[in-house]
């Protein structure tokens, strides 16, 4: 069966024809697509459905996030708006009250802030104690590179005092040297993997409503941000069992010695909706963590943050993703972590000159310098921008940098002069998966506190609609199926309240999704 989709806006995201009057689909792909009274004449049999002034635009893919983590946090404690140490407490005994969580199941917040708490700084186990000594209890923060446990977590997981830091990574302590419950990078990622998971059971039903996340925000593509064998096992559960409706790309733990791509050779293909799209590791930390590997250091200090591993190491991983002909994604959010990752890159690549690149990512790019920028296109590099942070945490951003630092923050627009196919992402969980948010950082720039952050970084929405849309299908390497409207392309689209080439620039966050549709199926109608 055929439909044709006529007045309204229907916007391809493609070069020569941006705009048209009307589209066909069949099944789950476009058949035509132009004007209204040719394609009627060239499918005389097709359904004609009325779009009554909405506006069409391709579905949007998700550049970075972690689908299984945005599943995950939906069973745990959200606080993200908590203000103080006491706010914690109170958030955290009312939740375990309301989800009658016993003695012995672990009871989990993600998402505070001490940038925006009273007390300015990380809270530490003496502060959870007070919610209970007995029961497992653990907060991760909003950057989900750091965390803090109470005694009983900590017990649990076996740590005791005489540990010593790991590399790349820090346990707060005590004036005594006895843990204080804080931790970071290295330290924070080796204890949430001792931190016991759900039943898949459990996992699988959460999964089912991370994707009616996603589609509520009109993205039919998603990405598992860092795989490692346990967490694929759960998508190749959810996959197995026919649950998944978007397409999931899974880039597995570089440094892992079991290789998913050995173990699971079939998955290099979309199988139920789920492929395994390359490599991931990271560089360093967070921004706003100061734990982001910087060349200068962080202001009023002598702090430069630090980097997760050696420049053998970074080369070395490289090394294997060109071997294996595979893309990598590594986390860099300092001007040092990427002067590194690009560095590192070149070294590999002189060392293998008949090789070839595969569309590397630079992922989140905060203060990526031009320089780093415009070493990129030599290696096909994409910097894939977390440009929401300009919102989030622009405000800490310009304490922690000054503001002619803060300013040169996800430099989107240095990246389109440089014609690099920059996209974006939300880093979900992180932030919620909200693609007009993040359109509207990306054009607005402006703080929590309503300061302009970086102006001369800003991009026209048509440009900042391309990092959300077809540059993403590019750094998939799935732009001759996704991404714009395009004869012979899926019918992945979403229906909209408002043209955002009309709507005033300041309002592009108002903007809704009113349907989302996956390969020709409706898979989210706004109520
Ligand atoms: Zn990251
Ligand atoms: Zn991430």
């Amino acid at each position: 069966m055929k439909h044709i989709y006529v007045n309204g806006t229907i916007l391809t995201m493609e070069d020569m024809q941006k705009q048209v009057e009307a589209i066909c689909f069949e099944d789950e792909y476009i058949v035509g697509l132009g004007n209204r009274s040719d394609l009627i004449k060239r499918f005389p049999e097709a359904e004609i459905h009325d779009l009554c002034g909405k506006t069409m635009l391709p579905a949007f893919l998700d550049a970075h996030s972690h689908f299984t983590g945005v599943a995950n946090a939906l069973r745990l404690c959200d606080l993200s708006d908590a203000t103080s140490f006491d706010d914690i407490i109170i958030k955290m005994k009312e939740f375990a009250k309301d989800r009658k969580l016993g003695k012995q199941d672990w009871l989990i917040g993600a998402n505070y802030d001490h940038n925006f708490m009273k007390e300015k700084r990380h809270p530490d186990r003496h502060v959870l104690d007070e919610i209970s000594m007995e029961q497992p209890i653990y907060i991760s923060h909003a950057s989900s590179h750091m965390g803090v446990a109470n005694s009983a977590a900590l017990q649990a997981c076996g740590l005791h005092n005489a540990m010593k830091d790991p590399e790349g990574g820090r346990y707060g302590r005590d004036a005594d040297g006895s843990m204080n419950g804080y931790m970071e990078e290295r330290a924070f990622v080796s204890f949430q993997n001792q931190v016991p998971m759900p039943s898949m059971e459990t996992m699988l039903e959460l999964m089912k409503e991370a994707q009616a996340i996603y589609a509520s925000n009109g993205i039919t593509t998603v990405q598992e941000g860092f795989t490692q064998s346990s967490l694929f096992q759960l998508l190749l559960a959810s996959a197995k069992s026919n649950t998944l409706y978007l397409d999931v790309v899974a880039y597995a733990d570089v440094s892992e010695e079991k290789d998913l791509f050995t173990q699971y050779p079939t998955y290099e293909r979309y199988q139920n909706h789920l492929r395994l799209g390359g490599y991931k590791t990271f560089a360093d930390g967070s921004p706003q963590g100061k734990t982001a590997w910087m060349l200068e250091p962080y202001r009023g200090s002598e702090d430069r943050g630090y980097p997760a591993m050696t420049d053998a190491q970074m080369y070395q991983r490289i090394e294997k993703s060109i071997i294996k002909k595979r893309q990598l994604l590594i986390h860099c959010n300092g001007d040092a972590a990427a002067r590194q990752y690009v560095t590192q890159f070149e070294k590999v690549m002189k060392q293998h000159p008949e090789a070839t690149t595969h569309r590397p990512v630079m992922i989140h790019a905060q203060l990526v310098r031009k320089e780093e920028l415009e070493r990129m296109p030599a290696l096909d590099m994409i910097p894939s921008f977390f440009v929401a942070h300009t919102w989030y945490w622009g405000d800490i951003h310009i304490e922690n940098f000054g503001k002619q630092r803060a300013d040169k923050i996800s430099p989107a627009h240095t990246a389109k002069e440089l014609h690099l196919p920059y996209t974006f992402h939300n880093d979900s969980p992180v932030i919620p998966p909200n693609m007009f948010k993040t359109l509207w950082c990306a054009v607005n720039r402006k703080t929590k506190s309503g300061q302009q952050i970086g102006n001369t970084e800003a991009l026209s929405v048509e440009d900042a609609l391309r990092g959300l849309t077809i540059h993403v299908a590019h750094q998939y390497f799935e732009e001759d199926k996704k991404g714009s409207f395009k004869e012979g392309k899926q019918a992945d689209f979403i229906l909209l309240d408002k043209n955002p080439y009309l709507v005033d620039q300041t309002k592009l966050d108002t903007i809704q999704v009113l349907e989302t549709w996956k390969d020709g199926k409706c898979i989210y109608q706004k109520k």
